[in-house]
């Protein structure tokens, strides 16, 4: 799979197609890895009308790793507490307590406003996004792919790209074109969104105020003092429907709409392609699955289908990655995002059981603090991992799981100053760690000596010794002051950690376990073709 000398001079090597949310991430992810990217939309200029609002913690994790997270909390709204309420009374409630995240909320923001960001990004990355260009066709072949598009300045032109990959959305051309199948169903029911500021609506906003008895109405702050608001109806009217209304006064009985957008209507979907990559073309975003939106997971799923490829796709590109790297894109991402589908599916049949006895059984879930401290950390998507990958390997720690996203730890103290363990992940490459626990600072010195050796051909990782109580003078030692890193990964004897690019522990292993450091590398990278990502 030698991609990186197939596309022709001129060419990007990968063209990204949809300027979603999904493949504005990925094309971050690629060209902050010095990949060129073509990144092709069909529509004109950014859509002004969106779908999404909610991004979980975990995305906001990954947005902070690419230095975007200040940005996208200046805009957006956070939200601290759901609750859920009936004829005007709160009948549940869960609230995001000692989440195992330095950030504790979710975020509440328009996807119009996610979309405006990520293209800022892109662009001074130096990247460029191709308006009016739509893709039509393709054709691959064992060194590349001929990719047919239709542009308002060129017409009907084909190009060559080492790559493909689809982020093209819901009804995905590039899906088509592969013959991949989209399992799944259609979901009858018709909803209803609008925008607009709420008059006389006293109510927290940092609050979503639920009310999921016929006709369902589901009121979420936006940033700049308006209120996004989802309903259920049987007929799309050109107006708010009065029903709409009755349900927001049975919560406020004053309560008024001031610049209401008017309504959008749309019907959602469950479905999860048969695979999430044929050759050298990858799907990823809704054009790979599309979950119910009563979660709102979807847009959370693409931005984690691409921050899972970005850093395999870049290896393999740069020649190091190896095809079963990328492989485990689909291994990984297809079995997370089964999940949400099929988590979605469940939601949805709770709120609309007829019976009402979904909504009973919801409320009682939620009236214990167990229930609702789940109900929180499934909104936070931190707890989504690859246990079953065949890219990780099985691990002795008994901290954080192997296959597991790895949380942060502050008070690492190196000859710079203070940093965190997340601060520490957010370069390009992985990160192997040295833990010492409490062997004497010499003992650690010749375990650092014995690996060093192994990750010569890997320019790009960082290796980095962590040592409890004995402070750190060298350039690659970090002092675990507060024993929080050695404390997460349960290790108190010397501990080699293999972290990915995109914040997973892959191996955990003594640090004499040499053999197996290499194998497990080499199991992803080339040896000793330089730098992996
Ligand atoms: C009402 C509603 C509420 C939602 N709320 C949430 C939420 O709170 N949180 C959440 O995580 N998710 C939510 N979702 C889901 C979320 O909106 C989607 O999952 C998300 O937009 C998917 O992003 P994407 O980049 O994969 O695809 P899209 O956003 O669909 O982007 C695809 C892009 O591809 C372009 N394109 C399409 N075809 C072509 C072609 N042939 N050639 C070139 N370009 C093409 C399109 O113009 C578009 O720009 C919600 C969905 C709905 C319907």
């Amino acid at each position: 799979m030698a991609g990186e000398d197939t596309f022709q001079t001129g060419e990007s090597p990968v063209m990204v197609v949809g300027a979603g949310p999904t493949g504005l991430l990925l094309a971050i992810e690629l060209l902050r890895r010095g990949v060129a990217v073509r990144l092709i939309d069909r529509l004109p200029k950014p859509v002004e009308w969106s779908q999404a609002i909610f991004i979980k913690q975990r995305t906001i994790e990954i947005l902070a790793s690419l230095g975007l997270a200040e940005r996208f909390i200046a805009e957006g709204q956070w939200v601290r507490r759901v609750t859920f309420h009936s004829e005007g009374r709160q009948l549940a409630a869960y609230e995001f307590k000692n989440i195992d995240s330095p950030f504790q909320n979710m975020l509440s923001i328009s996807e119009s406003d996610t979309i405006h960001l990520l293209t800022e990004r892109f662009i001074e990355l130096g990247g460029r996004v191709e308006y009016a260009t739509e893709f039509v066709g393709l054709a691959q072949d064992a060194d590349g792919v001929d990719v047919t598009v239709r542009s308002t300045d060129e017409g009907v032109t084909t190009r060559r790209a080492a790559w493909v990959v689809g982020t093209d959305g819901y009804h995905s051309a590039v899906r088509e074109a592969i013959g991949d199948d989209f399992d799944g169903r259609n979901y009858p029911e018709l909803w209803g969104v609008f925008d607009t500021r709420l008059t006389e609506w006293p109510r927290a906003r940092d609050t979503v105020h639920a009310q999921l008895d016929t006709p369902l109405v589901l009121p979420f702050p936006l940033g700049a003092d308006r209120w996004r608001i989802y309903f259920r109806t049987d007929v799309a009217e050109p107006g708010v429907p009065e029903p709409v209304m009755a349900r927001l006064r049975a919560l406020e009985p004053d309560v008024g709409l001031a610049d209401p957008q008017p309504p959008q209507y749309f019907h959602s979907h469950s479905k999860l392609a048969r695979t999430f990559q044929i050759g050298r073309v990858l799907l990823a975003g809704d054009a790979a699955h599309a979950s119910n939106p009563i979660q709102g997971h979807g847009m959370n799923a693409g931005i984690q289908d691409a921050h899972n490829l970005g850093w395999k796709l870049a290896a393999v590109v740069n020649g190091r990655g190896t095809e079963a790297l990328l492989a485990s894109y689909d291994a990984e991402r297809r079995a997370v995002d089964g999940e949400i589908v099929h988590a979605g599916d469940e939601a949805y049949a709770w709120i609309t059981d007829a019976t009402g006895e979904g909504l009973a059984e919801l409320y009682t879930f939620l009236s214990t603090s167990e229930g609702r401290a789940v109900a929180a950390m499934a909104e936070t998507e931190i707890g989504l991992c690859y246990p079953q990958s065949p890219m990780v390997c099985e691990g002795m720690s008994e901290g954080t799981a192997v296959g597991a996203r790895l949380g942060d730890a502050a008070g690492l103290l190196g000859p710079e100053g203070a940093t965190s363990l997340h601060q520490l992940l957010a370069h390009p490459g992985p990160t192997v760690l040295l833990l010492g626990a409490d062997a004497a600072p010499e003992t650690v010195r010749e375990m650092a000596a014995a690996i060093a050796p192994v990750l010569d051909g890997f320019d790009d990782i960082a290796f980095l010794t962590v040592t409890r109580g004995a402070p750190a003078i060298a350039s690659g030692t970090l002092e675990d002051s507060e024993g929080l890193l050695h404390k997460r990964l349960g290790v108190d004897a010397p501990t080699l950690v293999v972290i990915r690019p995109d914040g997973f522990v892959s191996l955990c292993c003594a640090p004499g376990e040499l053999e197996r450091l290499a194998t497990h590398l080499g199991r992803m990278y080339r040896a000793g073709t330089g730098q992996p990502g």
